[in-house]
């Protein structure tokens, strides 16, 4: 058999993997590699985008290696990737002109509170906040002398993750996708073209940015001629890879942050609740598909905090058995506002707190109160969605890294009163990735095909009382209340 296959890269926000689908979307071969955060200063959140790139050549080649393949036998090559994150570069060295700002960080804050957050709402279906791309582009030409004028003549480029890589790949086509575009604050959602207006508002030249394209489309070849053929923010890849075609259709993914999607079809729906309006896919000249989201800033990245930060755990899969050696959270919450809090309270200036502190609080009560605050955050942006669409959601799909901890999922089912459910390959992101670039060269040919490839591994029923929901959320919302109480500012 010399059948071929489709190479993933997910350039994640704590790692890289590249994984090898075969065409019933089995996983062949993974490889991982994590690449270190940097803190420099409170709410700072750094990477090292040259690292970064480094790492990929080599995934590739370990993947290749371990199932066994060469290039010859790859199709094609998708790009998932961690979404907002700026790159700039030296168009002619090729270098990083300073770390990477990541999505998270929030020394933006203060530039932040000047802006119209109806009027950027209206035109890019995001709310002010340091979350999206525009700000910390900003921020960098006004903090590196001669930076500005220098972009200005076309010497330096910007980039999300995506554009960085086909960048790199290709040797140098400046490109990036719709969905990453999307997440600048700089795309009108209107044409999905670069806004003169934003970018006069940010102070960003024209020159700097990538061309606008689809999703699922042939950029151009790396590897000796491989094509790279679709690039898609990684929450919109596994809406994707969650093959969550329809309107109506929605996902969670659990990672560093929590990200809720619903499909809304061809016409953007405007969220009156706090949530996002953004570019879900677009696959070829196909109309783009919108979505509804809902972000949530931490949630796997407050499992990290508890391991890095505070030594507790050793491994985030520590933090299930310290969690269950306890029976409740003996009164404990903790609102993880490292970053403010987004969806659906964008409060970039609010700040994390743990309530409900007595003598009688164990490690074990703490770490039932991180994976609570991850349930208690999913709850808030799925009573937005609710809302939004006029609808109840009726059943959660997930994934992530995250959802490898039971007791985790069992706690969203209890407190959203759904049943959870999560698919065999968990590696959603890659997989919505692969099937964008396999659709894209023909390797698959209608997107409905795919749906046949999902297969339910796990599922979790509610089974806390109505009662102890309601006292639950109520103590959670005066938990968040404090965390917004507590801003930069109070
Ligand atoms: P990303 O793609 O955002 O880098 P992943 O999907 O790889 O994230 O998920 C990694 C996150 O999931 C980390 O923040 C980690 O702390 C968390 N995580 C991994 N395993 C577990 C677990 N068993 N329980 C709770 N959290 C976990």
């Amino acid at each position: 058999m010399t059948d071929r296959y489709v190479l993933a890269i997910d350039q994640g926000t704590t790692s890289t993997r590249c994984i090898v689908f075969d065409r019933r979307a089995t996983v062949v071969a993974v490889a991982r590699a994590e690449h270190p955060q940097s803190y420099p200063q409170p709410g700072w959140v750094e990477h090292d985008a040259a690292r970064i790139w480094r790492d990929v050549p080599k995934l590739i080649s370990r993947a290749l290696h371990d199932a066994g393949l060469t290039l010859d036998r790859i199709a094609a090559v998708g790009i998932a990737n961690q979404r907002e994150t700026v790159v700039l570069w030296d168009r002619a060295t090729g270098k990083p002109v300073a770390p990477a700002i990541v999505w998270q960080d929030t020394r933006t804050a203060s530039a932040v509170a000047a802006l119209d957050s109806e009027f950027l709402r209206e035109r890019t279906g995001l709310p002010a906040a340091t979350y999206f791309s525009a700000t910390k582009v900003g921020w960098l030409l006004e903090n590196i002398p001669g930076l500005r004028s220098r972009a200005s003549r076309g010497e330096i480029l910007f980039g999300t993750m995506d554009s960085w890589l086909i960048w790199n790949l290709t040797g140098g086509l400046h490109v990036t996708d719709v969905t990453n575009a999307s997440r600048t604050q700089l795309m009108n959602l209107s044409t999905l073209q670069w806004d003169p207006d934003l970018l006069a508002l940010f102070g960003i030249p024209e020159a700097m940015l990538p061309d606008i394209r689809s999703s699922a489309e042939t950029y151009g070849t790396a590897l000796g001629g491989v094509p790279i053929a679709a690039a898609i923010g990684d929450q919109q890849a596994a809406l994707f890879g969650q093959t969550c075609f329809e309107p109506g259709d929605a996902k969670c993914t659990y990672g560093t942050g929590g990200f809720l999607l619903l499909n809304t079809g061809t016409v953007p729906v405007r969220s009156g609740h706090g949530l996002i309006t953004t570019v879900g896919y677009r696959i070829g000249s196909a109309p783009p598909v919108f979505a509804l989201e809902g972000s949530i800033a931490i949630a796997g990245s407050l499992v990290q905090w508890m391991r890095d930060g505070l030594g507790l755990i050793g491994t985030p899969s520590e933090i299930e058995t310290l969690a269950a050696s306890v029976t409740d959270n003996g009164g404990c919450y903790i609102v993880p506002a490292f970053s403010g809090l987004f969806a659906p309270h964008w409060r970039s200036d609010a700040r994390g707190v743990i309530v409900g502190l007595t003598s009688y609080i164990t490690k074990g009560h703490l770490a039932r109160a991180v994976l609570e605050a991850t349930a208690w955050q999913t709850r808030d942006v799925v009573d937005a969605m609710n809302a939004d669409s006029g609808l109840a959601l009726t059943a959660l799909d997930v994934d992530g890294g995250m959802t490898a901890d039971n007791l985790l999922m069992q706690t969203v089912a209890d407190v959203l009163d759904v049943p959870v459910s999560r698919p065999m390959v968990a590696e959603t992101v890659s997989l919505g990735a692969a099937y964008a670039a396999g659709l894209a060269v023909g390797y698959w040919s209608d997107p409905r095909d795919l749906r046949g490839n999902r297969h339910r591994a796990a599922s979790w029923s509610p089974r806390m009382s109505a009662e102890e929901r309601a006292a639950g959320h109520a103590t959670w919302r005066r938990a968040v209340a404090a965390a917004v109480f507590f801003s930069d500012g109070a």
